[in-house]
């Protein structure tokens, strides 16, 4: 029933070139699934998690129909539309993306945007991202070179369009990544404004690792007639990830887990905690076992979580000790072992 290449969707040369430059050779199921719906300019209602190949499912469409709008458009008319460009009195006026792309943390908008530079390499698509936690200079800087895509966490671009930066009347597509965490964060009353704003869009797309009540009800509020896929999370369970559990006294942990990193070789290990403070605290104690360990948990700046999530995906840190919250979504090549220092909450 679905392609089983990409060159099989009517993909744009400079599209399928960047694919094979990722050295994808084959379409993930959401990819097979989302990608012809999307390039039909349907809605769409996805469940799948993060590590499905779900950000290139709605960013290949989505730099697809930006290329092909601006192929349709008679050379120079991109500025000239209403609108667009200078405000009256020839200041810039605000970023007018035509794609908002919403998603719950900061490291997953970065994410995003990164793909975004990835798959759109070559394709003339200007991008950039916003997100909390970090100044704003330099984020409104870029919004200056007027994005036509643009990537958000829910509470900076609300902060953003407060302050006249961005204005969603542009918007043709909306899409909502993570849907079910930024349930869990609060953020959906955001984004019913956020959506509200866009109205003009005519695409809109919804993604959600699990499909609560809440969600179901957003969809249907926001998405019309849309196609539904749904990627199920057995498919997440990876055969070749050998899973074990160890009992012991709360108070032998701290001993054992440098131990056990080190008994086992273990040399790309993500640690999740419950708390923010026993990130760091772990972090810290495995750094004075000589063990290079960083954290990212919502205490950290943006700047400390960045740095550190770069330098393991690097390999200049072993041990990465996160909060699940900060954690979600996160995308690193590599990693030998994932421990549960407690029982996970979800
Ligand atoms: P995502 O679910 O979007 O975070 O993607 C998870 C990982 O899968 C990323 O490292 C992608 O680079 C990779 N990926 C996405 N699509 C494909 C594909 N068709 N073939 C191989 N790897 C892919």
């Amino acid at each position: 029933m679905q392609s089983q290449t990409f060159s099989g969707f009517a993909l744009s040369g400079p599209i399928l070139a960047a694919v094979q430059r990722e050295g994808y050779t084959t379409p993930t199921d959401i990819q097979a699934s989302a990608i012809p719906p999307l390039l039909e300019g349907r809605d769409l209602l996805g469940t799948a998690q993060t590590g499905t190949g779900k950000t290139a499912a709605f960013v290949l469409p989505l730099l697809d129909r930006l290329m092909k709008e601006r192929a349709d458009l008679p050379a120079g008319a991109a500025d000239v539309r209403p609108d667009r460009g200078r405000s009256d009195r020839g200041r810039p006026g605000p970023a007018r993306p035509r794609a908002l792309i919403l998603a719950p943390t900061r490291e997953l908008a970065i994410q995003i945007d990164q793909s975004i530079s990835g798959y759109g390499a070559g394709c003339g698509i200007s991008h950039t991202v916003v997100f909390g936690g970090a100044p704003k200079p330099t984020q409104a800087s870029k919004l200056r070179s007027r994005p036509q895509i643009l990537t958000a966490t829910p509470g900076r671009l609300m902060d953003f369009i407060g302050e006249r930066l961005i204005d969603l009347s542009q918007v043709e597509i909306l899409i909502l990544d993570e849907a079910d965490r930024m349930l869990d964060m609060g953020f959906i009353p955001t984004v019913r404004q956020i959506a509200a704003m866009a109205d003009r869009r005519n695409q809109t797309v919804l993604f959600s690792a699990t499909m609560p009540r809440e969600i179901e009800g957003l969809a249907q509020e926001l998405l019309k007639n849309p196609q539904r896929i749904a990627i199920a999370p057995k498919e997440m369970t990876v055969e070749k990830i050998r899973q074990s559990v160890l009992y012991m006294d709360k108070e032998h942990k701290g001993t054992m887990l440098p131990q056990l990193i080190r008994d086992r070789g273990m040399f790309r290990v993500i640690v999740f905690t419950r708390t923010k403070h026993r990130a760091s605290r772990i972090a810290t104690m495995l750094g004075k076992e000589k063990i290079p360990s960083d954290s990212i948990h919502g205490d950290r700046s943006q700047n400390q979580r960045q740095r550190a999530l770069e330098s393991f995906r690097r390999g200049r840190i072993q041990v990465l000790v996160a909060t699940d919250v900060a954690a979600r979504g996160i995308d690193v090549d590599d990693v030998t072992h994932v421990i549960n220092f407690e029982i996970p909450n979800e």
